[in-house]
C-alpha cells in the first residue's frame, strides 16, 4: 500500500493502473467506510482511498475543529488498499478562486441547514476525481443527498467516473455508522439509536400501508426524543417533499443527539 500526500506523487501511483476504484473519506475510519473498499475490491478493481478533511464542507468552525483526525489509526484499519491520498489542507485548497456547485439539490434539505455544505462537497470531489482519474467511485447512502448530488455532478461535467451507491452499515442497535459517533458517550449511542428505530417504525407503517406522509413524521416523533432539526420525506430522484408517499419515497433525518449532529435516512418502499 503505497501512502502519498502530494497530487504529484498520487498522480504517479495512478498511472500504474488502467481501472481504479476510488473511496473518498474524511478518515476516522469505521466499516462503513470498509464496506466501500469492499465492494470496489470485489469487482476486482484496484482500491485508492482519499481521506481528507474538507475544509470547505464544513460551516461550523468548531465542527471541523473536533472532527476526530487519526492517520496512523486510519491506516492500520486498511486491508489491500494501493494508494492511499492523505494531503495537507493546503496541497488541495492552496489559493482557491473556483467553486463547483450543483444548483437546486444543494439548498435543499441538509443544505437548509448547512449552508455552503454541498459547494464544498462538490469542489472537493471534483477536484479529487480530477486528480485521480478514478474509473469507479464508492459513496455511501449514509449520506442521501451527497451521492444524489455527486451523481447529477457527475453527469453535468461528464467526468468518465462511474458512481456507485452503497448501502448504509449499521450498529446491532441500527444506529448508522458515523465518524462523528466518536464523540458519543455510551449513554449518548444508546439514545442515538432511537433515530434508526423511528425511520424503521415508519418504515414498517409505510409497509403496512400508511401513505400520509405527516402520520409517519408522527410515528417517527414518537419513537425518536432527541431534538430533530428536521424530518422529511422526498422523492429520491427529484429529492421534493411528497406530502401522501409514492414508490420511491425516502425519509430522512438530522438529530442532535449530545450536542452531535447525525443524520440517517431510510426507503419507505420495499
Ligand atoms: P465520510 O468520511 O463521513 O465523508 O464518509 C466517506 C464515505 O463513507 C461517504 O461516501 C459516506 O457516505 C460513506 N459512509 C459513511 N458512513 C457510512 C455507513 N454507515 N454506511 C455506509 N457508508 C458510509
Amino acid at each position: 500500500m503505497k501512502i502519498t500526500t502530494t497530487v504529484e506523487q498520487v498522480r504517479r501511483e495512478r498511472s500504474r493502473f488502467s481501472n481504479l476504484g476510488f473511496v473518498p473519506t474524511m478518515g476516522a475510519l469505521h466499516s462503513g467506510h470498509l464496506s466501500l473498499i469492499d465492494l470496489a475490491k470485489s469487482r476486482g478493481l484496484p482500491v485508492c482511498v482519499s481521506i481528507f478533511v474538507n475544509p470547505l464542507q464544513f460551516n461550523e468552525k468548531s465542527d471541523f475543529d473536533k472532527y476526530p483526525r487519526d492517520l496512523e489509526r486510519d491506516i492500520s484499519k486498511l486491508k489491500g488498499v494501493d494508494v492511499v491520498f492523505a494531503p495537507e489542507p493546503s496541497e488541495l485548497l492552496g489559493h482557491r478562486l473556483t467553486t463547483v456547485s450543483v444548483a437546486d439539490i444543494s439548498t435543499k434539505l441538509e443544505g437548509k441547514f448547512r449552508p455552503g455544505h454541498f459547494d464544498g462537497v462538490a469542489t472537493i470531489v471534483s477536484t479529487l476525481f480530477n486528480i485521480i482519474e478514478p474509473t469507479d467511485a464508492w459513496f455511501g447512502e449514509k449520506d442521501f443527498q451527497q451521492v444524489v448530488l455527486i451523481e447529477q455532478m457527475v453527469k453535468d461535467l461528464k467526468f468518465k467516473t462511474t458512481i456507485h451507491r452503497a448501502p448504509i452499515i449499521r450498529e446491532e442497535s441500527g444506529l448508522a455508522l458515523s465518524s462523528r459517533n466518536e464523540r458519543l458517550t455510551e449513554r449518548g449511542k444508546q439514545d442515538a439509536a432511537s433515530i434508526s428505530q423511528g425511520l424503521f417504525a415508519m418504515r414498517d407503517a409505510a409497509l403496512n400501508g400508511e401513505r400520509q406522509v405527516e402520520r409517519l413524521k408522527n410515528v417517527f416523533n414518537e419513537r425518536c426524543f432527541l431534538k430533530t432539526e428536521y424530518i422529511e420525506v422526498v422523492d429520491e430522484l427529484s429529492l421534493e417533499p411528497v406530502t401522501v408517499l409514492n414508490e420511491r419515497s425516502r425519509a430522512l433525518a438530522a438529530v442532535w443527539c449530545e450536542e452531535v449532529r447525525l443524520i440517517d435516512n431510510v426507503a419507505l418502499y420495499a
